[in-house]
C-alpha cells in the first residue's frame, strides 16, 4: 500500500492518503508534547513502540468484539486504517486518581476508585479541550445522545479487556484517552491509539510510572520507560 498526499499532522502522528479512499495510512512520529503543546521533545523510538503497541492491544480489543478502525501494519512506524469522521470526544476512563482528576478534584494521586470513571473533553484545542457532559456534547452536536451511550458501553467494555491485558503484564492501568470515529457507511469504531503516550500505566509491584508522565514531570527514563512497556506487551 503506497502513500499518498499528506491529508494531516497532529503532534505524534500524520495521516496520509492511499490509493483506496476509504483507507488511510498512519505514521507516527518521535515528537511528544504535554501541558496543551507548551512542552515540547522527542522521544527517541517512541514512534515505532506506539505504532505496534497500539495494533497489538486494537487486534485483542477487536477479537473481543470492539469494532476498531485497524487494518494493517504496514512498517515500524506506518499502520493502514480505515478513514474516520474523528468524533470530536476525548473519551477518558480512570480507574485510579492521577494527573487532571488529583488536581482538579483536589484528591492524591493513587485513590482507587470503587467503580470507573468516564469522562468528555470537547475536542478543540482554542479551547482547550473542555470538559463536557453528555448534555453539553449533544448541544454541541458533537455526537448523539444515542452514540454517546455506544462510546460509554465501548470505553467501559475496553477499560475491562485492557485492565486483564496489563495485569498478565504486571501492569496497572491508571487511566486512558480514547477518541472513537465514524465509517463512510456510518459505522461507530475505536480510532486513534492506546500506547504510553495515552494511557497512564503502573508496575503492579513498585508503582513505577510506565508512561509519558516520565516525560511530562521530568523523571528521567523516559525512553527506558516506553521500551519495558513495549517488551511487556509486544514480546
Ligand atoms: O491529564 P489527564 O489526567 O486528564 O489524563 C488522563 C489520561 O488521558 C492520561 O492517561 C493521559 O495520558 C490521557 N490523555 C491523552 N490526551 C489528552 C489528554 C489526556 O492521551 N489530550
Amino acid at each position: 500500500m503506497q502513500k499518498k498526499e499528506l491529508l494531516y499532522e497532529g503532534k505524534a502522528k500524520k495521516v496520509y492518503a492511499s490509493e483506496d479512499s476509504d483507507v488511510v495510512i498512519v505514521s507516527y512520529k518521535d515528537d511528544a508534547t504535554a501541558f496543551d503543546g507548551q512542552k515540547k521533545g522527542t522521544i527517541q523510538g517512541k514512534g515505532a513502540i506506539n505504532n505496534r503497541m497500539t495494533n497489538r492491544l486494537m487486534q485483542k480489543l477487536a477479537a473481543a468484539g470492539i469494532p476498531t478502525h485497524y487494518l494493517e501494519e504496514l512498517s515500524d512506524r506506518e499502520t493502514a486504517v480505515r478513514k474516520v469522521t474523528i468524533v470530536p470526544l476525548e473519551v477518558i476512563v480512570r480507574n485510579i486518581a492521577a494527573g487532571h482528576f488529583s488536581s482538579r478534584y483536589g484528591v492524591e494521586e493513587g485513590l482507587v476508585f470503587d467503580e470507573p470513571v468516564v469522562e468528555f473533553s470537547y475536542k478543540n484545542d482554542d479551547l482547550h479541550d473542555p470538559l463536557v457532559n453528555d448534555d453539553h456534547a449533544v448541544a454541541l452536536k458533537l455526537a448523539t445522545r444515542e452514540e454517546i451511550g455506544a462510546i460509554r458501553a465501548y470505553a467501559l467494555r475496553i477499560n475491562e479487556l485492557l485492565k486483564e491485558i496489563m495485569l498478565a503484564a504486571g501492569v496497572t492501568l491508571v487511566d486512558f484517552k480514547l477518541e472513537f470515529g465514524k465509517t463512510g457507511d456510518d459505522q461507530l469504531v475505536l480510532a486513534d491509539e492506546i500506547s504510553p503516550d495515552t494511557c497512564r500505566f503502573w508496575d503492579s509491584r513498585t508503582g513505577e510510572k510506565l508512561d509519558k508522565d516520565r516525560f511530562r514531570r521530568d523523571l528521567g527514563g523516559v525512553e527506558d520507560a516506553y521500551q519495558e512497556m513495549q517488551r511487556r506487551i509486544l514480546e
